[in-house]
């Protein structure tokens, strides 16, 4: 005879909802800013001068906006955030926004109706997101979109040093470009050089010294770089094009070029013979 009071345990359920979000708010992280230090650890954080016994760097990020109103939906006490990659905290995300899949961990009421909570999200954010509606997927999406990659159209404010002489090489730009890893984030990466495929699609001059940049860059290209050269380090750069130093002030996400999307695409690299069949 069981114990009645002993019941085995269910492993938890899950519930995958997919969706887009658009970012609209500079400084926003899109998950959890926890604070490197004490890596927001319960006990840890309590005294850590670092973030004050706050445990995050930032107080909001789209994952909690989502979560601090699905969870109590669902009756569930965690969730986590599954992007299609990410932008850097200062980039807005705009156009049709990033995919990504929200998991729902051991949710105990299952009635929810997904569009009403939607709208709640999105009010409650104050302007800061928007998301597509919601669908409910299976696990394998997570994997989906973590493993694709996507061409990525950019919008930038770039402050030019000097005089331009000619646009023309820059406003034409499409083709490869190396780039060794930035000095930005050399300490967590490997030192490589990489070939990114870069098209500049419109380079319209703001102000005598401003430009504004839109460019389709292949999946992991870093923009800040390509524009700057990083101290020769991405060849060719905008800079380089121009023949002035270039630094971009500011940065948007315009789209994330996922197959169902129309718009802008970068050539299909050619197969190599040996690589063929
Ligand atoms: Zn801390």
């Amino acid at each position: 005879m069981t114990d009645p009071g002993i019941r085995p345990k269910a492993p938890r359920s899950k519930i995958y909802l997919e969706s887009r979000y658009r970012k609209l708010l500079r400084g926003l992280p899109q998950t959890i800013f926890y604070c490197p230090v004490c890596k927001g650890d319960r006990r840890r954080r309590e005294g850590c001068t670092n973030c004050e016994g706050f445990g995050k760097l930032t107080k909001e990020s789209v994952q909690e906006l989502i979560g601090r109103r699905a969870l109590p939906a669902f009756s569930a006490r965690t969730g986590n955030f599954h992007g299609a990659g990410r932008e850097d905290i200062d980039v807005l995300m705009l156009g049709n926004g990033r995919p990504f899949v929200y998991e729902v961990i051991g949710p105990r009421c299952f009635d929810v109706d997904l569009e009403v909570l939607r709208k709640e999200i999105v009010e409650r954010a104050g302007g800061s997101i928007e998301l597509a509606p919601f669908k409910t997927v299976d696990k394998s999406r997570v994997v989906f979109w973590k493993q694709s990659q996507f061409d990525k159209v950019y919008r930038a404010e770039v402050q030019v040093q000097g005089t331009v002489a000619d646009f023309t090489a820059a406003r034409s730009f499409s083709g490869m470009i190396v780039q060794r890893t930035p000095q930005r984030v050399a300490h967590r990466r490997a030192d490589l050089d990489r070939e990114r495929q870069v098209q500049v699609l419109s380079l319209l001059e703001l102000d005598s010294d401003r430009v504004e940049l839109r460019v389709l860059c292949q999946h992991g290209t870093y923009v800040k770089e390509w524009i700057s050269s990083d101290d020769g380090r991405t060849t060719p750069s905008l800079s380089s094009l121009l023949g002035a130093p270039c630094k971009c002030v500011v940065l948007d996400v315009e789209d994330v070029m996922t197959d169902d999307l129309p718009g802008p695409r970068l050539p299909q690299k050619q197969k190599m013979p040996s690589e063929a069949g």
